[in-house]
């Protein structure tokens, strides 16, 4: 029976979906994604997004970088 060995498993901190990928397969960087988010506290949190998840989360985070610039900018006249 074959043996494959550098298996690393991939699970998504959100929806749970996970794959079992060899070191080098091309999926481990398209199909996976370190995502930040900075709390108001200034902490960097980092998760494992599947593709499906990131998508979300960069909706989630255009909104909160809309946030910020209103933000930033309302103190200005
Ligand atoms: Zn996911």
């Amino acid at each position: 029976m074959a043996k494959t060995t550098n298996i690393t498993k991939y699970t998504c901190d959100r929806c749970h979906g996970s794959a079992y990928l060899t070191d080098g397969d091309p999926r481990t960087s398209s199909d996976w994604h370190q995502i930040t988010h900075t709390t108001a506290d200034g902490v960097t949190q980092e998760a494992l997004a599947c593709t499906s998840c990131q998508q979300e989360f960069k909706k989630f985070a255009a909104t909160q970088d809309a946030v910020w610039a209103a933000w930033l900018t309302e103190g200005k006249d």
